[in-house]
């Protein structure tokens, strides 16, 4: 049995297309002014997300919808705007995709439940036959009671190697491999690390953020979500403008949007 720990890496993030927003924004005959503030906006999804929502009432200048007579400039008085009407549907366009690695299939079962918005894919213990058990011990547990844990998961692997060493695996294709993985894997714990490719768009990414955060959610899948959160604080200052944080006794943080929620 080898210990570890949740942890979140961001991999991926929507990117806008230069050539194509200036393209876009010359189509819709927005002038030079326009035109500049998005050049030097940044690449990824909270300028996509800005020119979704600005193509609605063509916002993107002053006098381009005659109904139009002031606009916000900055983009966080843009996305505050947004974000106090509850305007979620724009924050749909961009999607950011994190790695969790060494999650146990505890958090990832709680995971799936978001459906809405979401992309998973997950290490398959029907094709992967793990080389180690890893195993994160809550911190939670007294020194005697994490002892006693840890032991009954070396146990447990004891019983599944002896189980796995009575199998031939070099005289076996793939398909039988797979069916006898996945027969035996059923003696290991629900607690085992595994791996998970996470994306989600930013709507959805407030909404799992706040749920599984809170105080009253397990709390390996809120050591997960703060980590999130933080990424996204960090990486998208605008969208998460009104996430604010608070330290929890056991290490962990919640995050509530000061605005409102769902968007
Ligand atoms: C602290 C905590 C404790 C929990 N405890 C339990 C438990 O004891 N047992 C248990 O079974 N589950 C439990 N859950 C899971 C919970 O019931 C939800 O299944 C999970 O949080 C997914 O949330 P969601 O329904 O908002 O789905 P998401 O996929 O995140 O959907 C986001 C939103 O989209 C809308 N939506 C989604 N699907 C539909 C649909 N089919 N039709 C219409 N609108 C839709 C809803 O407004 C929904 O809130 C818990 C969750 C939390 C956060």
């Amino acid at each position: 049995m080898k210990s570890t720990r949740p942890v979140v890496i961001k991999i991926g993030e929507t990117r806008i297309d230069r050539a194509g927003v200036e393209q876009m924004l010359k189509a819709l005959e927005v002038s030079g002014e326009g035109t500049q503030r998005f050049e030097k906006a940044p690449d990824n999804g909270e300028t996509l997300i800005e020119l979704a929502g600005r193509i609605c009432y063509e916002s993107f200048e002053v006098g381009l919808n005659p109904n139009v007579t002031r606009i916000r400039l900055n983009p966080k008085d843009y996305f505050e705007n947004l974000l106090r009407k509850g305007d979620g549907s724009v924050a749909e366009h961009a999607w950011v995709s994190f790695a969790l690695i060494g999650v146990s299939r505890i958090m990832t079962h709680e995971l799936v439940r978001h459906r809405v918005g979401i992309a998973v894919s997950q290490e398959s213990l029907r094709y992967v036959r793990p080389k180690d058990i890893k195993f994160w011990t809550p911190d939670e547990l007294s020194p005697e009671q994490s002892s006693a844990m840890q032991l009954a998961v070396k146990q447990m692997e004891d019983h599944y190697r002896r189980l796995e060493q009575t199998i031939p695996w070099d005289t076996m294709d793939m398909d039988s491999k797979k069916r006898l993985t996945s027969a035996i894997r059923r003696l290991l714990p629900d607690g085992i690390a595994t791996n998970v490719i996470w994306s989600a768009n930013h709507r959805t990414l407030r909404w799992v953020i706040e749920m599984r955060t809170d105080p009253s959610a397990e709390v390996e899948i809120r050591m997960v979500f703060d980590q999130v959160a933080q990424i996204c604080k960090r990486d998208f200052p605008s969208i998460y403008q009104d996430f604010v944080r608070k330290e929890l006794a056991d290490g962990t943080g919640t995050w509530k949007p000061l605005l409102r929620s769902k968007v």
